[in-house]
């Protein structure tokens, strides 16, 4: 039996966008290699609503994290975390000796404007990083007031880890002021795992090439330079995912269209998060709370792991609660080509289960 999949990430793909990975193999240097990574370009572009470099990457969108914050810090970068994904931007920095602080607010509240302010009038840093869809927490930060700060200081790079929220949210790149932008494909973009794609300023570009001992594989400097010059790429990129994607952001665009689109994820999150608040609670604030994915609070004490094997008896999967919420919360994602009736369906039947 096929699992409706309601993790975030990775999320289920249409059959005909998985039908698309047995196109006959392509030479990755060849012409119709270089007009296909033009397509995904122009079609990411709109995507993003950005003029930036686009570029992809044959690794999960962790690649790119790491790409962006090695490529780019080059005095200290200040991660501003609100989970696990935003400790891992730090956990990178440590790991490559890049001089980095964490800035984590309170359990539950997101990143404010001004308190990214406050730490970049220390005059200290030339990096911000956001993770702008917190996926273990639930919590979505506000990167379009956030980015109105980091304009103010025009040395200071701003990062976006947007792995599970681009897509299935409005992110206007440009207006926003993002240097870098990423995402994976098993996320909000309904594809499977294994590409991960980014728009790169020709500010974070020029950073770059300044920066010393960028790694080979990772080198942004390396990936823009041969995008720019013919879109084609350093190494063997992933062609069977790039012809489903080229084919899914066809779909996303102008079968659905984005305004749609994003307006089906806010309504799928609104109905999670009602159901929520009549059963359970809420992890993130009122004001931050995420369109993809919903982190509950288990307030009835209810063991998630057996709630999951009951719901995968009957076709459906939810996430328990990530690092420490595990079993004190569990997640509902609702991203990517989920419908309302599917997951109506999702929340009568943990009712049942659980005698709500
Ligand atoms: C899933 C996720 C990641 C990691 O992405 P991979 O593609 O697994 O490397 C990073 N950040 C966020 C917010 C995520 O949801």
């Amino acid at each position: 039996m096929s699992i409706k999949l309601f993790i975030p990430g990775p999320t289920d793909v249409e059959p005909d966008v998985l039908q698309q990975l047995a196109t006959t193999q392509i030479g990755h240097r060849s012409k119709t290699a270089t007009e296909l990574q033009k397509r995904i370009s122009e079609k990411l572009q709109k995507l993003m609503y950005t003029d930036n470099t686009i570029i992809l990457s044959t690794s999960s969108g962790s690649g790119i994290m790491e790409m962006a914050i090695r490529s780019c810090t080059q005095k200290r970068a200040a991660v501003f975390s609100v989970g696990a994904f935003g400790n891992r931007w730090f956990d990178m920095a440590k790991r490559n000796n890049i001089p980095a602080d964490i800035f984590t607010p309170e359990p539950g509240k997101g990143v404010r404007p001004e308190m990214v302010e406050d730490v970049l009038k220390t005059g200290k840093y030339d990096v911000v990083t956001i993770t702008h869809n917190e996926t273990s927490s639930g919590i979505m930060n506000p990167v379009d007031t956030i980015g109105e700060v980091v304009k103010q200081y025009p040395d200071v790079l701003y990062l976006v880890d947007a792995v599970s929220s681009l897509g299935g949210a409005k992110i206007e790149v440009d207006k926003c002021g993002i240097d870098i932008c990423l995402t994976s494909t098993q996320k909000c973009l309904g594809l499977p795992p294994g590409l991960s794609v980014a728009s790169v300023s020709e500010r974070a570009y020029n950073r770059a090439k300044d920066v010393p001992y960028r790694g080979y594989y990772l080198d942004l400097v390396n990936v823009v330079d041969r995008v720019k010059k013919n879109y084609q790429y350093p190494t063997t990129p992933v062609t069977p995912l790039m012809w489903a994607l080229d084919y899914k952001l066809d779909k996303i665009l102008e079968q659905e269209g984005l305004d749609h689109r994003f307006a089906r994820h806010e309504k799928l999150a609104n109905i999670v998060q009602k159901w929520a608040l009549k059963h359970f609670d809420l992890y993130a604030e009122d004001g931050f709370r995420s369109h993809t994915v919903t982190t509950i609070l288990n307030t009835k004490g209810y063991s998630v792991a057996e709630l999951n094997q009951a719901l995968m008896e009957r076709g459906y999967m939810i996430s328990n609660g990530y690092g420490s919420l595990k079993e004190k919360a569990f997640r509902i994602a609702h991203m990517a080509d989920r419908q309302e009736d599917d997951l109506l369906d999702l929340l009568s039947i943990i009712e049942e289960i659980w005698n709500l």
